[in-house]
């Protein structure tokens, strides 16, 4: 049975001599050591962008309300200028699929970069591995501290990077809250000790999922639990860039010092110094080829060429290369023409007309949306003024920063006509609970909708439910479920939005 690097099976005899294999495997603690190079290099860079992004964005302002919010209570996105409702999921889902199909063409053209270089897993795990370092020094300190009994350094030192691990992934949770509540009323709260049931749960929630995941799990979230590393393969392919073991020049190994003359003692430039398994986070072998474990992350690279550079040697002895490069000993230019092969530019392709469709569908939006509903609790009904009655509840949701106003028709059958002073509010409690939302988004209210019988005022952001009556007089048409339809125009953009519904004419 092949053990996963770091794991260790345990065997034991029963009385009838059986061999029992125990398939729990204890794992062998990872001490990464640091490194330097071209590829840490941007593996931090990507660190900054993703982590500036996540921790700034919940801060920015957007007019009087914050730029990007999820406000799940109010069933409200807010991103930059544009409010989604429950209706528009479509683009949420057309984001999702953008983004599974950008991870299917990168993992294409240069295998795990996501898991290399932007998976929070890994972000967070090198940040903490970063704290870590600093409070209790580099591999070989971290190891001999691990192995010295308890003292009051040790005891300080580990306090200390657990205090600092916890503060930061609190603060992680903290943010991560702040997508779903307004953020600096949320600091507020925290400050005066004031937070919800909920968004304490969901702080500590994500907060000691950092703090496990990073902390502790680490590689293993990576091994065991991420199902993107067990299906990548299947998106690799002989042309797709991976980091390589030159095996043809690194075999075969052994150790020498920098004069011995590698060619007079048939040795290959792997020097067995063991570095690339020092510093692998996942704790592997690149020499042994491309295993599941290997997340993309360089550092073997990174390490191997300052090995290389101290020996004299030309470096890449462990680089980003391909199947068809290293078997075929292709140039370099040879090996990056063939990432523009016909996989690739179907990926692109489709990636492209996706993102295309979203961006135009989100320009052709129109700036509000309708649903409407017939009343189930009244029904058809013949007035003492010898008139057929339907009842409706229109939702109109303004998906604008600025007040709109609408204009309401209807039209599908003759002589129908909306009754003029049954315009009015829905008594709905979640009409209610929209002004309050709106308010809370910083849109500014004074909750009154000054429409008049023509017009309908919908306030920024807000959805207004309200109740119409629809009549027809009696006779006109027979009895039976006819259809109609709902026009309702934005006074200011002139957008027009049309909604079917059915008019019930009773038997008499
Ligand atoms: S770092 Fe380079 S030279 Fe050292 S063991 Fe690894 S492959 Fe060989
Ligand atoms: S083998 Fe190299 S690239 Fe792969 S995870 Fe380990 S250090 Fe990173």
């Amino acid at each position: 049975m092949n053990e996963a690097p770091g794991a260790k099976t345990a065997e034991k005899k029963t009385p009838s001599n059986e061999v029992v294999i125990s398939l729990y495997a204890a794992q062998d603690k990872i001490y990464p050591r640091s490194t330097f190079g071209f590829f840490t290099k941007w593996r931090w860079v990507m660190i900054w962008l993703t982590q500036l992004v996540f921790y700034g964005t919940p801060w920015v302002e957007w007019g009087q309300r914050q730029a990007l919010l999820f406000d799940l209570e109010a069933k409200r996105f807010y991103i930059f200028n544009l409010v989604l409702y429950p209706q528009d999921l479509i683009y949420l889902t057309a984001i999702l699929i953008i983004s599974a199909l950008s991870l299917f063409l990168f993992t294409a053209v240069a295998g795990r970069l996501w898991c290399g270089y932007a998976c929070p897993q890994t972000v967070y795990t090198e940040i903490f591995l970063w704290i870590e370092r600093k409070i209790e020094g580099d591999r070989a300190a971290r190891m001999k501290l691990d192995e010295s009994p308890m003292s009051v350094k040790k005891l300080l030192r580990k306090g200390g990077k657990h205090f600092v691990w916890i503060a930061f992934a609190l603060w992680t949770g903290f943010t991560f809250v702040g997508y779903f509540t307004p953020i600096r009323e949320l600091l507020s709260e925290f400050a005066h000790l004031h937070i919800g049931p909920w968004e304490t749960f969901w702080v500590c929630f994500y907060g000691l999922a950092t703090y496990g995941n990073a902390g502790f799990m680490r590689e293993q979230v990576c091994k065991y639990m991420c199902p993107y590393a067990r299906f990548q393969s299947a998106m690799f392919d002989d042309d797709t860039l991976v980091v390589t073991y030159d095996e043809a020049r690194g075999e075969p190994r052994g150790r020498r010092s920098r004069n011995v003359d590698s060619e007079s003692h048939k040795l290959g430039d792997c020097i067995e110094c063991s570095l690339c398994v020092q510093v692998c986070p996942t704790g592997i072998d690149i020499r042994k080829g491309l295993q599941y474990e290997c997340i993309g992350c360089g550092a073997c690279a990174d390490v191997c060429d300052t090995v290389m550079d101290k020996m004299g040697y030309a470096p890449g002895l462990i680089k980003y290369s391909t199947q068809n490069a290293i078997t075929q000993k292709w140039s370099h230019k040879q090996m990056l023409q063939r990432i523009l092969r016909p996989r690739v530019l179907i990926y692109a392709s489709i990636l492209t007309l996706l993102i295309l469709g979203l961006l135009t569908s989100l320009w052709l939006r129109t700036p509000f949306r309708v649903n409407v509903v017939r009343d189930r609790g009244v029904m058809a009904r013949i007035t003492d003024d010898g008139m057929i009655e339907n009842v409706y509840r229109l939702q109109i949701m303004n998906g604008t920063e600025t007040t709109q106003h609408f204009q309401l028709s209807v039209n599908g059958l003759k002589g129908l006509e909306i009754e003029e002073d049954e315009v009015k509010d829905a008594d709905y409690s979640e009409h209610k609970k929209d002004e309050k939302h709106a308010k809370d988004a910083g849109h500014d209210k004074d909750a009154k909708h000054a429409d008049d019988n023509k017009t309908i005022m919908v306030q920024p952001a807000e959805s207004r439910w309200i109740i119409v009556d629809l009549k027809i007089p009696d006779g006109s048409v027979e009895s039976g479920s006819h259809k109609i339809q709902f026009e309702i125009q934005s006074v200011e953009s002139k957008e027009t939005v049309t909604e079917k519904s059915i008019f019930l004419v009773p038997r008499s």
